[in-house]
């Protein structure tokens, strides 16, 4: 066997104590000097750098990324999908998969607290003993009172004592401190003696539920995390806040795969607009003019809610929506009286206004309006000004139904965004009509997959229409 030089490199590792080095030494091999490489260029020959030089890497971050670049793939997301989409929780519109490196800090800290507030006195008495010895010796001091070793575990700058090294004091509760700084939770000493936690203004009292506290104020980090990128808090805010908005993503068999991959891009921001593309391109878009209208900015809101020529398919999203409210009336309703989409005789005759909201349903003792609305979701605030609205606006007709029929009216606005959020609201809207819990669950859940249905499909046209133009 005769080696090639040139087409050798050397890989020489060596260690220092317990520090490893790369060894720079030439070498030679069948007369000629093969390259040695340093230690930037070892991911070249042996694959991605995950920083196994540094002293922070861990297999929890290896797996973590292994997870990520599967999902992605699963998911077809591009490398701009963010951290917070993958591990924010499953009803706040992410794909709640568990970040193990928040998993591997919630675990030390719930076995710490656990091990030094134990009901067994054993265990007790040796944890606490231990963790004497560690402030004592970290701190040097010859007595660990309360308050330093709260301050030791709430990893408070100790002044005036020397808290770099750990020595052979380095175990659990040396660990602990980075923890419980990273998951931003403060330790404390009740009046009993115990020691217990506390995130923020919220303290969990019952060690059982200890580990389900952390999860939870884990969950809540990475939402407020991904609520507070500029170019996504906004399309993300509806939906992360309305649970019933996010059941699609437990089920596979709801929407295609073409349809939720859609979905989750316009939640993300994701779709190619003339007004986002700078973002992704060198070349910044002369023009941010709807390619479809021209006369408005081409932004997500005006594409799916507002842009003129693809208006039919606009409404045609809005009577779907109304149409799985429509199947969901019992067969053994008691309603006398259905009207869908006609004019209200009542209020034409008494106000002389030819107002039709999308349902009117009658019985013997009450009367409820009912109207359907997609808004985009600009923020809470845009959803709750659009029920809003549609109450201002059958006010009177409400009023003019109450004089004509002598009879109890209510006006619901059924409230589904464009990018499917479900308005709270909603939820007493079935139950107003006499249907089962159950079904309420599934009225909610169609409605939003007809509601993403519908927005692809306005996607769709718009885009045909463009790509046509182009051609
Ligand atoms: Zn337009």
């Amino acid at each position: 066997m005769k080696f090639k030089p040139a087409k050798c490199r050397v890989l020489a590792l060596g260690f220092k104590g317990s520090r490893s080095i790369v060894d720079s030494a030439p070498f030679r091999l069948d007369g000629g000097e093969v390259r040695v490489l340093d230690r930037d260029s070892f991911w070249r020959y042996l694959g991605k750098n995950m920083g196994w030089e540094s002293a922070g890497f861990s297999v929890a971050i290896y797996v973590a990324w292994i997870i990520r670049t599967l999902v992605k793939a699963e998911f077809r997301r591009p490398n701009r999908a963010f951290q917070p989409f993958f591990h924010a929780g499953l009803t706040s519109g992410g794909l709640g998969i568990p970040n193990l490196c928040c998993e591997a800090d919630v675990l030390k800290l719930s076995q710490a607290i656990k091990m030094v507030n134990s009901t067994d006195p054993s265990v007790r008495a040796v944890a606490r003993g231990r963790l004497a010895l560690v402030v004592r010796r970290t701190c040097r001091v010859s007595e660990a009172l309360e308050t330093l070793t709260v301050e030791f575990l709430n990893c408070v700058s100790l002044t005036g004592h020397d808290s770099r090294a750990y020595g052979d004091a380095h175990g659990l509760w040396t660990e602990v401190r980075p923890v419980t700084k990273r998951l931003g939770a403060r330790w404390f000493v009740t009046e009993d003696g115990l020691y217990q936690l506390a995130q923020g203004a919220d303290c969990c009292q019952d060690l059982g539920r200890l580990t389900k506290f952390l999860h939870l104020k884990v969950n809540q980090r990475w939402k407020t995390r991904w609520m507070d990128l500029p170019d996504q808090g906004k399309t993300v805010e509806c939906p992360s806040r309305y649970g019933s908005s996010n059941r699609f993503l437990r089920s596979s068999n709801v929407l295609t795969a073409v349809e939720r991959s859609w979905m989750l891009k316009a939640r993300l921001n994701l779709l190619p607009l003339r007004s986002i593309r700078g973002r992704f391109r060198k070349r910044v878009e002369l023009s941010v003019v709807c390619c479809k209208c021209g006369q408005h900015t081409e932004t997500l809101p005006h594409v799916l809610n507002h842009c003129m020529p693809v208006m039919d398919i606009i409404t045609n999203r809005h009577n779907s929506v109304l149409e799985e409210l429509l199947d969901s009336i019992p067969s053994s309703s008691s309603s006398s009286r259905c009207d869908v989409d006609r004019v209200c005789e009542e209020h034409a005759r008494l106000a002389n206004r030819r107002l039709r909201p999308d349902l009117i349903l009658a019985d013997a003792r009450r009367v409820l309006v009912i109207d359907v609305v997609c808004p985009f979701e600009n923020g809470v605030a845009s959803m709750d000004a659009a029920v809003e609205l549609k109450h201002a606006k059958y006010e009177d007709l409400c009023h003019s139904l109450r004089l004509a029929t002598a009879k109890t009216v209510e006006m619901h606005t059924f409230a589904v965004g464009s990018l499917g959020s479900y308005h709270p609201r909603n939820l007493a809207i079935p139950r107003a009509m006499g249907v089962s819990l159950f079904e309420s669950r599934l009225v909610s859940e169609r409605a939003v997959v007809a509601s993403h249905r519908g927005s692809h499909r306005v996607w769709k046209a718009w885009c045909s229409f463009r790509d046509n133009e182009r051609t």
